[in-house]
Order: structure tokens, then sequence, then C-alpha cells
């Protein structure tokens, strides 16, 4: 009964490359570069082979031009914002102008753009914490003043600041319930940021802080949001604190080299992981710290995995179609994800993200329960595959791995997947591209 991914992992066990730029940004590729790369770079021979793989591609390229289509040309400021919106976060949008309710898609706007400005004020690595902190903590106070300006950031973050009366515009025309959500998100995140630009993540509970307030407060917002248009339930706090963290850890993982290279985001591994196995963090880069490195990428993911039954609970009760898709995606590619990272050296070497291909199938495919759980159910057998019984936290990992399993075979809808990763794929085809080879992926011999 189910599938069964392992073989096909064992043959092809690099599913995943790793390309120099971040999931997000790679996506925003897809409607031009990608799909003509693969058209006419050498991939003919995988269209050929699984024609149907072209659709996911073609299918987001044709709705990210509806959406494109759909930014509002006027007034200016819900242009600006939604153009901003669009530029920075691609899955974002097209999640957000999937919602059917005017009125909840440009408050979710309004939250998007307020809180990418917080961020660009946090990271900014030319300004000093003592001026940023008291811009932090009073954030919420700002987006009430098309007047405030407040100069920081680089490129498109540079625009979105010095463009602030928009931002502000924006928020000030949603209605007062979302206002408040808004304002009192934009609070409780800008006094997290503001208290962990002095302090370090040294424990892990100081670590589950800084992803809550950093990661589960966004989603929270969001979810709140939808409470609000009356188009969701209310879920019980452990649920959507684990969807949150769950998308937020992964992201500490996964850019690791881009964090501890730009030195503009605060490096949140927690010393109480990273300290069994080197002395400084930035130790796990070195060659001769490979194995070391590994079994502690693998104790991050491993503390990661806890909360995979709770997203399942989590979005197994949500009934509006556009919500479902809306926390859906973001979850199951966030499994991709953390498959990508486990017992993966890359995560120490370069900027790792999920192939763009593999992004649009799931974003084309993820639109029911059943999806979730297929979903999950083949990432997961691709973990268990790379565990190795010699690791410390094997056993961990594995009965983590197992239990999520369970819960997707009982929801009895695993006989009709379709696997995301095809047994008789050559290296040539979409998710297993040429470069760089397996052994030099995941560190080991295959
Ligand atoms: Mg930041």
């Amino acid at each position: 009964m189910g599938i069964s991914v392992q073989p096909l992992v064992l043959k092809h066990p690099n599913v995943f490359y790793p390309i120099t730029c971040k999931l997000k940004k790679a996506v925003k590729q897809i409607p031009h570069r990608r799909v003509r790369y693969s058209m006419h770079k050498g991939n003919i021979k995988a269209v050929v082979q699984h024609p149907n793989e072209m659709n996911p591609l073609l299918q987001m390229k044709t709705e990210m031009k509806r959406v494109e289509k759909e930014i509002p040309t006027n007034p200016p400021h819900w242009k600006f914002c939604y153009s901003m919106m669009n530029k920075i976060s691609t899955m974002l949008v097209l999640m957000i102008q999937s919602l059917d309710d005017k009125e909840l898609r440009d408050a979710g706007c309004a939250l998007y753009v307020v809180l990418r400005a917080l961020d660009t004020v946090e990271d900014d690595p030319e300004i000093s914490d003592e001026l940023k902190i008291p811009v932090l903590e009073a954030f919420h106070r700002h987006i009430y003043d098309p007047d405030f300006r407040f100069k920081c950031g680089t490129k498109l973050k540079k625009v979105l600041m010095d463009n602030f009366h928009h931002v502000s515009r924006a928020f000030l025309d949603v209605n007062k319930s979302y206002q408040e959500i808004i304002e009192d998100t934009t609070m409780n995140i800008g006094a997290g940021m503001a208290k962990f630009l002095t302090k370090e993540v040294e424990t892990i509970d100081d670590y589950v802080e800084y992803c809550y307030l950093t990661g589960t407060l966004v989603s929270l917002g969001f979810e709140r949001l939808f409470q609000v248009s009356g188009k969701q339930i209310v879920f019980p706090d452990h649920l959507s604190n684990a969807i949150g963290l769950f998308v937020q850890k992964t992201d500490v993982i996964k850019d690791f080299m881009e964090d501890i290279g730009e030195k503009t985001s605060h490096m949140a591994w927690p010393r109480e992981i990273w300290s069994k196995y080197v002395n400084n963090l930035e130790d796990l880069t070195s060659e001769e710290n490979t194995e070391k490195a590994i079994q502690c990428v693998n104790e991050m993911v491993t503390e990661d995995l806890v909360h995979m039954n709770d997203c399942l609970e989590f979005l197994s009760q949500l009934h509006d179609p556009s919500i479902f898709r809306f926390f859906g995606i973001l979850q199951v590619l966030t499994i991709a994800e953390v498959a990508l990272c486990y017992n993966n050296i890359q995560v120490f070497r370069e900027k790792i993200s999920l192939t763009p291909d593999l992004v649009a199938k799931i974003f084309v495919r993820t639109k029911t329960m059943a999806d979730v759980y297929g979903a999950f159910y083949e990432f997961s057998s691709i973990i268990l595959s790379k565990v190795e019984m010699n690791d410390p936290n094997a056993k961990i990992a594995i009965s983590r791995i197992e239990a999520v399993q369970r819960l997707c075979r009982d929801s009895g809808t695993l006989d009709n997947w379709e696997s995301y990763i095809h047994e008789s794929d050559q290296p040539t085809n979409m998710l297993c591209p040429p470069k760089p080879n397996p052994s030099q992926v995941n560190g080991k011999s295959t």
C-alpha cells in the first residue's frame, strides 16, 4: 500500500542540485530564462521523455503573467506596493493574488510590504544598532505616518524605503480591523528584532524564540487576516506555531552560507547545537570538518522534523481552497528543502535552493490534502534514504520520519500519488542536472 520512492532515490540519490540563488529569487527567473534554458540548452531530450514536465513551468509562467497584468494601476500606492511585492517575492504574490476577496488581498499586500520595510531596517549592516533599535521598536507607529523617512537598504529594498509614503498610504487604506493586526504584528516582530540585534542565539530555547519572532509571527499575521475575513477557523497555538517554525527553521538551516557571507542577517544557529561539533560557527565551512558539519546539519534538520505532523494537522483543517494553497504550497516547499539540506555538505559550501522546475511542480500540484500527504511521504522518504546509522541523531530522525509517514499512510490517499521524481530520469532531466555530480553534493561516494 502507498508509494515507495526509496529504490528510485537510491538509484538517483541526488534528486536536487544546489544553485547559487535563493528559492524565491530563483522562482522569479522561471517566466523567461528558465523555460528558455530548458528548451534550448540541452534539456530537449528530457522534455521529449516527459512531455508533461514542461507544463508546470509553463503553467506557472502563465499564472505569473496573469498576476502581473492584474497589478492595479491606480491609486499609485497600490500600484507601487503590488509591484514591489511582485518583484521581491513572486511566490507570495501568486498566492496573495489568488485570494478571491479584494480587501483581503490588499491587507495581505500591506502586511507584506510593511514587514519587508521593517526587515530592511533590521538587515542594513551600515546602520548602527543604536540607530536601528528605536526605529524597529516604533515601526508600528511609523506606518501611520506617510512622511516618515529612514534611509536604508540597497537596490529594491532602498526603492521600498525611499517610497515609504506609498507603504504607509496602502496600510492606511485597509480597513481598521486589518490595520490592527498589521500594527500588532509589526510591533511584536520589531521588538523581537531589536532584542536579538544585541543578543546571540545561545540555547535551543533562544533559537525557537528567534524563529517564532521572525517567522511564526509572520504566518500568524496572515492567519489572523484570514480569520478576520471570516474564511478560516481559529487554530490551537501549537498548530499555528508549528507551520511558522517549520518554515523559519528550514530557512535558517538552508541559508547558512548566505547569512554568514552577507553578515546582514542574524546567525540563528544555536551555540547549544553547533558547539558539540566545532569551536566556532565558521569552522563548519572548512573541509577538515566535513564529517562534523554533516552531523551538525543533520541535528539541526532532525530538530526541525518535530513539526511535520502538526503541519499536516494544521493543513488538514483548512477548507477554503485559496487559503489551503497559501499555506500548503509553502509547507510542501519546506519539506522539500528539508530533504535537500539533510546530510548535504553543500549547506556549508554555497547558497542552495530547490530547482525552479521542482518549485513550479510543487506550485502547480499542491491543491488538496492528498497532494500534501503524497509530497510529505515522498520527501520524507528521501530524507530516510539519506540517514546513515552512525549519525548521532539517526534514531530520532528515523522515528520522526516514521511518525509522519504513518500519518500519510493512514490518510488512505497515497495509492494514486504520482511521484515528483521519475525512476527513468537521466542526469540531464529537470531534477538532476549534470552538475555537480552526486559525490560532490552529498560529500560521499554514491
Ligand atoms: Mg532580516
